[in-house]
């Protein structure tokens, strides 16, 4: 694990500890997976519709705005999440939009805004990369596709950490969705070096860190050319 990341993981943690909540907001579990390496797209908490806006302005567009709320941690279930945002006007809508809609799915869920952070690129296969804590084994590492496939087909694939550069390549392997990352009829091959090092990071992060209970990155986009973490979520241990 880095040094930054670690620094950055204790200081986060103890605040978050303090506030008496135990998940990290998306905007600090992304920091810290930053911190490691690990490519992401940073939110911006906005909290009002010209706030948003402004930020909007400064990302450049597209945006993707989503709610913020520490009650809230399936952001598009509570239609929270909103996607291809080109202008400042849509920015504003967005946020007002946003946040009537998740107050109505979860009246009593304290809402601290809407964070706005850029769009990655199309054309990149959604995969999950998460970490379990298991009583005998420690920290476990899975490794599957996003969407649907994990909902629906459970393909998933686990490793206990610490997993080497060779169970890094060997857990992407094992999933019957592998040929998705190899490329097929209209898609490209993913770039498995830049995956399998976002799953290493991932393991040396949490073989490292005795506060972290769970973590999931959900979805990581993985390009023919790297990948970007578009949400993550860290929760720690409750001691
Ligand atoms: P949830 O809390 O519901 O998991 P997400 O932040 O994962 O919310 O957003 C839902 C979906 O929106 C993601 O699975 C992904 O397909 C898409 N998405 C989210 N953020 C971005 C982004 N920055 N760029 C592109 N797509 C995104
Ligand atoms: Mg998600």
């Amino acid at each position: 694990m880095t040094a930054s990341a670690s620094a950055l993981f204790d200081e986060t943690a103890a605040r978050a500890r303090a506030e008496g909540r135990l998940i990290l907001t998306e905007e600090e579990s992304k920091s810290i997976l930053q911190e490691q390496g690990i490519q992401v797209t940073m939110p911006t908490l906005a909290s009002s519709a010209d706030e948003a806006a402004s930020a909007a302005e400064n990302i450049g567009y597209p945006v993707v705005m989503k709610v913020s709320s520490r009650e809230i941690t399936h952001k598009s279930d509570v239609g929270g999440v909103k996607l291809g945002i080109a202008d400042a006007d849509a920015a504003r809508a967005a946020y007002d939009e946003i946040v009537a809609s998740a107050k109505a799915a979860e009246p009593s869920a304290a809402i601290d805004g809407v964070t706005v952070q850029s769009q990655a690129p199309g054309g990149g296969v959604e995969v999950i990369v998460g970490m379990t804590r298991d009583h005998q084994f420690g920290p476990v590492i899975m490794f599957g596709l996003g969407g649907i496939a994990v909902e629906v087909l459970q393909d998933v694939a686990f490793r206990i950490a610490p997993l080497t550069k060779r169970d890094a390549g060997a857990i992407v392997r094992e999933i019957k969705g592998y040929p998705l990352l190899t490329g097929h009829r209209a898609t490209q091959a993913v770039d498995l070096e830049a995956l399998e090092g976002v799953i290493g990071a991932v393991s040396a992060f949490v073989s490292e860190t005795s506060g972290v209970a769970e973590m999931d990155l959900n979805p990581v986009l993985a390009y023919a050319d790297g990948t970007i973490a578009v949400d993550a979520r860290i929760v720690l241990t409750a001691d």
